[in-house]
């Protein structure tokens, strides 16, 4: 398990809002779910899914319930549609914790973090467009742009079956030719052998039907159409004929972002696509649904290889240096905060050399040095620091009862800093 610390928390944070109010101008509203459900929500995701048989937290509890911790999102997301029955149709983003017992390397973690977006109700190929362009958007406007959009369809699901043991008598029929660990995928799931990149199993998948043979004349033409759809939008995307993902509630729509500034095993950024059947899977009517989830991990190691959203500026407008000890400091500080000034102090004293170096670490705008001089004559002195004591920015007194307007005048826009990068990411 993980754990998160300053800086890299701020910008985690600010990822997740600029995410929050990219969904929001869309019109998708944002859905809590539980991080613990029954088993069996998860177990619908599919009975041959290494994340269903492999790398759950499953337990049972206190009163002998088997539950465990999401793996994913969207398995809740849908329950909670088929329990709540929300007005058709339904556009909800997400966000939130997972947890999966894999191997943990750089960019897969047993504890890691994604968002998404989750429509149901709608069957129109225009909408497979809008939520695969969301996506994309959203990393581009990250200011990530190495990033390759694969996108495939998995026909219906009778398609998908039919496919499924085509697949499985051409592996059959090479068995010889194929990796230990391939045998124990063909057994479990045929369809996951098409993208295992390992080297040795390489030569019988290029050789494997192909899914465009198998897929139905409908979810041919609702191919077409989001492939269209994608170019007149001018979302660049790859076919990628081979891509079935992991999940097995997929069907038509399948798609995912890679990046290319990470190792290719770990370059998947994220990846969505219709899963037409998972409502009913669940006990709810026979719905659609498409989505898609970003690992918020990835995006942000994608963003260091890119060197694309720093961590935000979130640091004080004034910084509170205390020489004279007592309770002045405080009550400036105090005063400062309360009308939304972003102000932070040293405790413990020090020289003033020692507390400037504090000062200026703190990133703040302005130093307000409290001396006994000061003191006496009711005043505070304010020194402009860093990009703020250029021409006119000269240090000097300011009454005690003027400073927070004085501060306010000099620095408008940035009482309310804090706020604003709590909204907006980098700003
Ligand atoms: P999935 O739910 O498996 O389709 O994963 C969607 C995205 O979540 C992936 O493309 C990754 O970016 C991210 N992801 C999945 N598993 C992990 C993990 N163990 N650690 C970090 N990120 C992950």
């Amino acid at each position: 398990m993980r754990d998160v610390l300053p800086p890299d928390s701020a910008r985690r944070r600010a990822l997740v809002a600029r995410f929050a109010s990219a969904m929001e101008l869309a019109g998708y509203a944002e859905v809590v779910v539980p991080i613990l459900e029954e088993l069996g929500v998860f177990e619908r995701m599919g009975e041959a899914t290494d994340v269903v048989t492999k790398e759950m937290y499953d337990f049972t509890d206190r009163d002998g319930r088997q539950v465990a911790l999401r793996p994913e999102l969207t398995a809740g997301v849908v329950r909670a549609f088929v329990q709540h029955r929300p007005q058709l149709p339904w556009k909800v983003w997400c966000g939130g914790t997972n947890f999966r017992h894999e191997r943990p390397q750089k960019g897969r973690y047993r504890m890691f973090d994604q968002v998404g977006v989750e429509t149901l109700g709608v069957d129109d190929p225009d909408l497979d467009v809008e939520v695969v362009a969301l996506a994309w958007q959203f990393l581009a406007n990250v200011g990530l742009q190495q990033v390759t959009l694969l996108v495939n369809s998995l026909g219906d699901h009778d398609d998908r079956s039919r496919y499924s043991e085509a697949v499985r008598a051409h592996f059959e029929a090479h068995r010889d030719a194929l990796s230990e660990a391939a045998l124990v995928t063909l057994d479990r799931n045929p369809l996951r052998l098409l993208d295992s990149k390992r080297p040795a199993d390489a030569e019988v998948i290029a050789n494997a039907p192909r899914l465009v043979d198998h897929r139905s004349d409908e979810a041919n033409e609702h191919y077409e159409r989001v492939l269209g759809g994608l170019r007149s939008v001018g979302v660049p995307y790859v076919e990628a004929p081979l891509l079935v993902r992991g999940l097995d509630y997929y069907r038509r729509t399948t798609f995912e972002l890679a990046s290319g500034s990470l190792d290719a095993a770990q370059n998947a950024l994220g990846g969505g696509g219709r899963y037409d059947g998972l409502s009913e899977d669940l006990g709810g009517p026979p719905t659609d649904g498409i989505g898609f989830a970003l690992g918020v991990d990835r995006v942000l190691l994608a963003c260091d290889a890119e060197d694309a959203f720093p961590a935000p500026d979130n640091s004080v407008v004034a910084f509170v240096v205390d020489l004279v000890g007592g309770g002045a400091a405080r009550d400036i500080t105090h005063e400062l905060r309360a009308v939304g000034l972003a102000a932070d102090r040293r405790f413990g004293g020090g020289s003033m050399k020692s507390q400037m170096k504090s000062a200026d670490r703190s990133g703040a705008a302005f130093a307000i040095l409290v001396g006994e001089d000061e003191m006496a004559a009711n005043e505070v002195t304010l020194r402009p620091l860093r990009g703020h004591d250029g021409p006119g920015g000269e240090q000097r007194r300011v009454p005690r009862n003027s400073l927070v307007e004085e501060l306010q005048r000099l620095a408008p826009s940035m009482g309310t800093a804090q706020i604003a990068h709590e909204t907006d990411g980098n700003g």
